[in-house]
């Protein structure tokens, strides 16, 4: 099997370290005598209720799928370390960056966000991009996305965005009208779908991609002082992309291509590896920023806030089992440890809740206790008890109340967040106009080349030629905002796109 790659050679490899077959048993763990034959009333049956070795593997069967992501569902995952490499203790007093040379082991999913789980690798789509460290001090989980930045700033938005994603609720069917449609009824989406169509939106698998933490967080040192930082994850495999043909013919012939390329490097010893930097801003610097720092569909441009190094993700184990260990990996914003904060970015407050509320709808109240989750470099002590799946000893006869005289776990004012001072009136604040266009103009200007561009433009129109005219108009109208050589392009493009429907309609009809 010389020429199979070590995924399509898994079970061979199995085979050569399980020299003997072990002996078979029910979930209760009583020896099976026979797999093959029900237990019947003479040959032909009818089956026995007794024959608990084909019910028990029946009902575990009926009960095999969890409910998948409602985003990100598709995914690959691997485990490794992070080692710190620089020192940011003036900064950040979180346990990962407590000195340079550490490593902490961790764990991390790359994924696609609008598929179902079975949906292809290759498609247009912003990718996932988590990352779990298992800390002394608990699990911090840095969940964020290939894209620095995110197409809403108002979490309010986020499920009907993620509809527009989704399937028609009548059809089925993924929808142009849905997704250009609410794109260009909220320009704050331009600065990511500019990314998602741009050669980026179609990355080639996902060792080939940079991540970042994407919101902004607050750092804060062993004394107190905070900032407000951004994380930048560089793939040192360096960028590198699938053109847009080539990724829609992949789809089809090659769909889990992703979790493949990831898998075989790993099994092959070439470990993937991600530097990290971040940027830094002080608090006086964010009274005074010209724009808001908070805001998910902006980044802080590097020249003046330049990149710091911190430290280095590998990736060197392969998971032993994808659903224990990659199905049932649940990330949460919310995992923070001690040095790391959220901001007030309102993106980052609405996952805080959803993140780990969707966990105790998929895998349980109990998720933090599934192997994976578990903060098992930490040492978990708490006064929740019981609930479904409690599967440790559910803290034996520690108090299950707090405060008690019994010795129960502590708190300890010492591990007391930093205290921030908001004011401002309560009310619902309409974000919709606050400058969704100059990022996106530099990033048109700066950082595409007039190819990177064109192909940008025929993206967009490509997708967008399915939508009502409408709303193609819309379309133009914000992407001149842009640049107006960029509105120009994608409107000459769609003309171009509907004289070609027309001529193949009438040559329908010619034909009939
Ligand atoms: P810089 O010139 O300092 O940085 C440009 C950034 O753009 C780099 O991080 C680079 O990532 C990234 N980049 C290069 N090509 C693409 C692409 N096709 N799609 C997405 N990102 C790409 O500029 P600024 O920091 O002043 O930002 C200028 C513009 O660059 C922004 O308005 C934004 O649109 C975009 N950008 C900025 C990022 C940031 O965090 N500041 C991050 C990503 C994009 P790499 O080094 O991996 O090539």
């Amino acid at each position: 099997m010389a020429n199979r790659d070590k995924a399509s050679n898994q079970l061979n490899d199995f085979k050569k370290a399980q020299t003997k077959p072990d002996v078979l048993t029910t979930g209760s763990g009583a020896p099976v005598g026979t797999k093959t034959a029900t237990m019947t009333v003479g040959p032909r049956g009818p089956v026995l209720m007794q024959d608990f070795v084909f019910t028990d593997e029946m009902a575990h069967f009926d009960r095999e799928r969890i409910p998948e992501r409602v985003v990100h569902a598709k995914g690959a995952g691997a485990f490794g370390y992070f080692e710190c490499t620089h020192d940011i203790t003036s900064y950040c007093k979180a346990k990962p960056f407590e000195y340079t040379g550490k490593k902490t082991p961790l764990a991390a999913r790359f994924s696609t966000v609008g598929g179902e789980s079975g949906s292809a690798d290759t498609a247009r789509d912003p990718r996932g991009f988590a990352v779990k460290f298992y800390t002394e001090d608990g699990n911090w989980d840095l969940a964020g996305n290939n894209t620095p930045i995110f197409f809403i700033r108002d979490p309010m938005l986020f499920p009907n965005f993620i509809h527009t994603q989704k399937r028609n609720p009548q059809t089925h069917l993924k929808d142009p009208d849905m997704f250009w449609d609410f794109i260009t009824l909220r320009p704050e989406t331009t600065h990511q779908v500019s990314f998602l169509f741009s050669d980026r939106g179609t990355p080639d698998g996902y060792r080939h991609m940079d991540g970042y933490g994407s919101h902004t967080y607050k750092m804060v040192n062993k004394d107190g002082k905070p900032v407000y930082c951004k994380f930048h994850w560089k793939t040192d495999q360096g960028i590198k992309n699938l053109p847009a043909n080539k990724a829609a013919e992949m789809a089809g012939s090659d769909p889990d291509y992703s979790i493949k390329d990831l898998y075989n490097a790993i099994a092959e010893g070439n470990y993937p590896s991600w530097s990290l930097y971040i940027q830094v801003m002080t608090f006086e610097e964010a009274e005074r920023f010209r724009f808001n720092p908070f805001d998910l569909t902006k980044i802080w441009p590097q020249g003046e806030y330049p990149l710091i190094p911190v430290g280095k993700m590998v990736l060197n184990r392969n998971p032993k089992n994808y659903f224990a260990e990659v199905e049932q990996i649940a990330f949460s914003p919310a995992h923070m440890i001690p040095g790391i904060e959220p901001s007030p970015d309102k993106m980052l407050q609405g996952r805080l809740f959803s993140y780990s509320d969707t966990h105790r709808h998929r895998l349980g109240s109990n998720y933090l206790q599934i192997p994976v989750n578990c903060p098992y470099n930490g040492n978990v002590k708490n006064y929740q008890r019981d609930g479904p799946q409690c599967v440790n000893d559910n803290q034996a006869g520690a108090p299950n109340y707090f405060p008690n005289s019994s010795s129960g776990p502590q708190d300890d004012t010492k591990h007391m967040e930093h205290t921030t001072t908001v004011s401002g009136d309560v009310a619902r604040y309409n974000t919709a106009d606050e400058d969704n266009f100059s990022q996106v103009s530099t990033y048109w200007e700066k950082v595409l080349n007039p190819e990177a561009r064109q192909r940008l433009c025929e993206d967009i129109a490509g997708h967008a030629k399915d939508a009502q005219e409408f709303i193609q108009k819309r379309i133009i109208n914000q992407w001149t905002q842009v640049d107006p050589e960029c509105g120009q392009t994608i409107q000459k493009l769609l003309l171009k796109y509907k004289a070609e429907e027309q001529k193949r309609r009438s040559g329908v009809t010619a034909n009939l």
